[in-house]
């Protein structure tokens, strides 16, 4: 099932039938995803108070936000990895923390006022779309659970997320995969605070791209996505190193580094520009 979600399009939202009856992610909290989400169940022949269980592939909102609604409706219990559970008891102030981060990384690198300026209706968003959750089933990489007539394998693949897990079935080679693995476009992998003081601080694409090998590795004949197509795991060698268009501004092949990620080198230095156009006058 696909359910509306601003920004991105939509979710892809799993309905397992069987015992207990299951949903693999939830949508974001609002109501125009809990209406979508309860017509498309419908269809199935499902109301939302049928539902038994709710997996969770990842903390982010467009996967866990209508988790609370669902279970305070049906009595469904939340199962998720307990990184996933602890996003789920303070999502607000985790989301806040986030952001505050976020502002200070990129006012740190010269990003202009205009696109700082406007992070505040993406957070703002954040906040509006997603709400705690308790989670009754706290996993831990390795754990098994069942699920719609299926015993699925709980495998923690951090990365695009900081609590990505796979839900695995071992015996029909099925996994649902969040927003690890995705058919049509590479999974982002984010920055985010370290959790304790001194704590070295997480290297989330280097983490995600060892975890996509991972996944490569297993035997694996669909994964179900968070967006968009199942995909084909066997199809991963051409994108196991996702490369960002402006890669090759990072170095200057002279030694010299860029002053931020959105300035090439040189030609910035020179102009000094920060108008809104900065990057496409600079890229000629
Ligand atoms: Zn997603």
């Amino acid at each position: 099932m696909e359910v509306p979600v601003p920004y991105l399009g939509s979710v892809n939202v799993w309905l397992l039938l069987g015992d207990p009856l299951t949903l693999i992610d939830a949508g974001p909290s609002n109501e125009d995803a809990f209406a979508a989400l309860e017509q498309q169940l419908a269809d199935h022949g499902v109301a939302v108070e049928d539902l038994e269980l709710v997996l969770i592939t990842h903390h982010h909102l467009d996967h866990s936000g209508l988790a609370a609604r669902i279970k305070e409706r049906s009595g469904a219990e939340i199962a998720a990895h307990r990184g996933t559970a602890q996003w789920g008891r303070s999502y607000h102030e985790r989301a806040a923390q986030e952001h505050r981060f976020t502002l200070e990384l990129i006012q740190a690198h010269g990003v202009p006022e205009y696109v700082v300026a406007g992070s505040w209706s993406f957070f703002d968003y954040i906040v509006r779309a997603s709400t705690n959750f308790e989670t009754d089933r706290a996993l831990r990489d390795g754990d098994t659970i069942r699920a719609g007539d299926r015993t699925l394998r709980a495998v923690f693949r951090p990365g695009h997320s900081t609590t990505d897990t796979l839900f695995v079935d071992e015996s029909s080679r099925d996994a649902f995969v969040g927003d690890h693995l995705l058919a049509t476009i590479t999974s982002g992998a984010e920055l985010v605070p370290t959790e304790l003081p001194g704590d070295e601080r997480r290297r989330a694409l280097l983490d995600y791209l060892s975890n996509l090998r991972k996944t490569g590795a297993m035997d694996l004949a669909t994964c179900y996505s968070g967006h968009g197509d199942a995909d084909r795991p066997r199809d991963l060698g051409g994108r196991r190193a996702p490369r960002h268009p402006r890669q090759p501004w990072i170095g200057d092949g002279a030694g010299r580094r860029p002053r931020s990620p959105l300035f090439p080198p040189e030609r910035c230095r020179r102009a000094r520009c920060h108008e809104p156009d900065a990057v496409t006058r600079c890229t000629r």
